[in-house]
């Protein structure tokens, strides 16, 4: 049906978010030992001002998180929703800020695939192994549930399917959560994606959500990169979520959300580590900076948070 088709397009933008990583960082833009076990090739080059915009998303989405985990000082869980390929799981078990346990999420034959990888790369399942207590590690195709890590396969736009299967792997709703979602909600309807932030502001006392996504949409060059996605039979079915920064905070504050910040990413750009970006402007030479720059002011980090612990949560910024 129409509706499969549009769903694995959206399935396939996993391929198009890994292979870019893959190539940026192959190129040293920033370090990931994993990814290659998850794309084999680092595949054709992409342009500068594409890697350039994969480093201020993966940076901008690190520093977040990495500032949740320290502040609940590793006494947390991680909601990765739509999670693709994504290693970063693995990146914190190296450098030793694990949360109590990882889930992610993402549709059942995306979930397939990774698990596959898991289980046939030791680099990827030795570090599940080390850190589960017992032998008995569940682990078939759909699903692999160890003590600090869980992928789950569910549709993010049947909330309550989703949130039966996460207490079925015990998700711990009075533990300080962080979700994630990157490149994610775009691809569903202003009232799912609503209803999908509800329920995480309704189920966690004491929680963070980060957004990563397009925004800016309206204008000329957000128009052509609906276009471009369309012409792959891609809808951005979110794209009225994302007209503005103000638009990306609403949805939170509107859904039970106590506080919400948002950023597009050409300000995130230049709020990160300057020395390392200066680093990796070095690495290839950037003719176009105005191509940069509408490119970056085209995606945000949104994030929004409630605190009944008082953790000061609120405080976590740029
Ligand atoms: N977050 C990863 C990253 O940034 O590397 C992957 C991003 S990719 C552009 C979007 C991901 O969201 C895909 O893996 C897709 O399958 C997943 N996704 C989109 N809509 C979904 C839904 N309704 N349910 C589950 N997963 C979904």
């Amino acid at each position: 049906t129409d509706s499969d088709t549009a769903d694995e397009a959206v399935r396939a933008t996993c391929d198009d978010a890994t292979t870019c990583k893959r190539f940026a960082s192959s190129k040293n833009y920033w370090k990931d030992p994993y990814i290659q076990y998850f794309v084999r090739s680092v595949g054709e080059r992409k342009a500068p001002e594409i890697n350039r915009g994969y480093y201020a998303r993966v940076q901008g989405m690190n520093h977040l998180l990495d500032a949740f985990i320290r502040k609940t000082e590793c006494d947390c869980q991680v909601i990765n929703l739509g999670a693709g390929l994504d290693t970063t799981f693995w990146r914190l078990k190296d450098e030793n800020i694990m949360p109590r346990k990882f889930f992610e999420v993402d549709f059942p034959t995306v979930v397939a695939r990774k698990i596959h990888n898991i289980k046939t790369k030791p680099p990827l399942s030795k570090p599940l192994i080390e850190t589960h207590s017992t032998d008995s590690l569940l682990l078939d195709a759909h699903s692999l549930d160890s003590d600090r890590y869980c992928i789950i396969g569910a549709d993010l736009r049947d909330v309550s399917n989703l949130n039966e299967k996460l207490k079925k792997f015990q998700l711990n709703p009075e533990l300080p959560t962080l979700l994630l979602s990157e490149c994610v909600m775009v691809y569903m309807t202003p009232s799912q994606s609503s209803n999908l932030v509800h329920w995480a502001a309704e189920t966690f006392h004491t929680a963070m959500f980060i957004n990563y996504e397009q925004v800016n949409m309206s204008d000329r060059f957000g128009q052509v990169m609906v276009e471009n996605l369309q012409r792959r039979q891609c809808t951005l079915a979110g794209v009225e979520a994302c007209q503005s920064l103000d638009s990306q905070r609403d949805r939170f504050l509107k859904t039970g959300w106590e506080h919400a910040d948002a950023l597009d990413m050409m300000t995130v750009y230049s709020m990160l580590p300057q020395d390392d970006v200066a680093r990796i402007e070095r690495l290839e030479f950037l003719d176009e900076k105005e191509l940069l720059q509408q490119l970056l002011q085209h995606y945000s980090i949104c994030w929004a948070t409630k605190d009944k612990l008082n953790l000061g949560l609120s405080q976590l910024a740029f």
